[in-house]
């Protein structure tokens, strides 16, 4: 039986796929040499096509990595000489300030309550900080920061650098580049794609920083360190083998959706995501994690069900389509649901009915 996973990543992989698969091993494109001038062909398109797509400007940089973890890691490593501050709406947050720790920085943070936003009014962020961590959408409690709140955070603090991890929210968030220094994201969740590979855009002012960093005499890391990616990405090639297959993957899936429009996608997004929330809202005992509305990711819907998890997983699970569990100490009273461009609105009502 062919499953359908709404599992919040690795997810259903995007419906034309394997199609792309088959083409790219015809093209022999695992066997291509990454110094070659197909590959930098690719990595001119690929590039060119997620600019478009998610409307990067073209003085903003990017980098191919292995993972979002990886681009947690190279983001204080390249921009941060001695401290910077986190704002932890989940795990993913928390992991961020801990690789932050590991690589022997001070950080200070704000923790929010799971599930609970917090006043960026009241955000005090102390002067000695020189980059700002958000988790914009936190796939283990379903919280996302609009982005309106992360651009009013940048403007009262011009001086420092902002980084977003938008992992579990792209393609569907829109983002004004221009105010935010670092976003980063990998491609198994929002583009279906096999896990592996990551993306970061990064800002002329952070590409700055990093000169600064690194000529101050600390460790800026070696090949993955934003200045030799800078470097390389400028000859449209990476410092190592790169993941070819899955780059060249990329770039037939943004292909296809920028054939569908970013518009549709965020409309289709929003219109699942609405039958899902307002199916739980209704049900006598099953309830969405997040209270408050405009925090509610539309893209990862964590669903308390009183501890009724494991049975309605395994119920769905019969039928072929899988559901999350919660996340950690919430996996017997949470359910994760993705909702991303893969999930046609027919498998969102399947799976409803199902639940129902
Ligand atoms: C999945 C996820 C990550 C980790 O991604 P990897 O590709 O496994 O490194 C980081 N942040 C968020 C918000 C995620 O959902």
């Amino acid at each position: 039986m062919k499953k359908i996973f709404f599992t919040v990543g690795p997810s259903e992989i995007y419906p034309t796929l394997s199609k792309h698969i088959q083409k790219a091993l015809q093209e022999q494109i695992p066997s291509l040499s990454h110094r070659g001038a197909e590959f930098k062909e690719l990595f001119k398109e690929v590039t060119e096509n997620l600019r478009k797509l998610m409307g990067i400007p073209k003085e903003y940089e990017i980098f191919f990595v292995a993972s979002a973890l990886e681009g947690m890691e190279r983001t204080v490593q390249s921009l941060v000489e001695k401290e910077s501050f986190h704002i932890v709406t989940g795990s993913f947050g928390k992991a961020w300030e801990k690789i932050a720790v590991q690589l022997g920085k001070k950080t200070t943070n704000l923790v929010t309550k799971d599930g609970e936003g917090f006043d960026v009014s009241k955000l005090k962020i102390p002067k000695s900080a020189e980059l700002i961590c958000l988790t914009q959408n936190d796939t283990s409690t379903g919280m996302q920061i609009p982005m309106p709140e992360i651009y009013y955070i940048k403007d009262q603090n011009p001086e420092k650098l902002i980084a977003i991890d938008v992992v579990s929210s792209v393609p569907y968030v829109e983002i004004d580049f221009k105010k935010i220094d670092v976003t980063f994201f990998s491609v198994q969740k929002g583009f279906g794609l096999p896990a592996g590979l990551g993306v970061i855009i990064v800002s002329p002012e952070a590409l700055k920083k990093g000169e600064k960093v690194k000529g101050k005499g600390g460790s800026i890391g070696s090949f993955h360190s934003f200045l030799n990616l800078s470097e390389k990405a400028r000859e449209f090639q990476t410092p190592e083998t790169p993941n070819v297959l899955n780059i060249y993957l990329f770039n037939s899936v943004l292909k296809d959706m920028l054939k569908t429009g970013i518009g549709k996608i965020r409309k289709e997004t929003d219109q699942k995501a609405k039958l899902l929330y307002d199916f739980f809202t209704k049900h006598q005992e099953y309830n969405p994690f997040v209270k408050y509305q405009p925090i509610r990711s539309q893209a990862t819907l964590v669903i308390d069900v009183n501890g009724k998890s494991k049975a309605i997983r395994e119920k769905t699970a019969k039928a072929g389509i899988l559901i999350g569990a919660g996340y950690g100490s919430y996996k017997e009273n949470h359910l994760r649901i993705a909702n991303f461009p893969a999930h046609s609105l027919k498998q969102v009502k399947e799976l409803i009915k199902l639940l129902k």
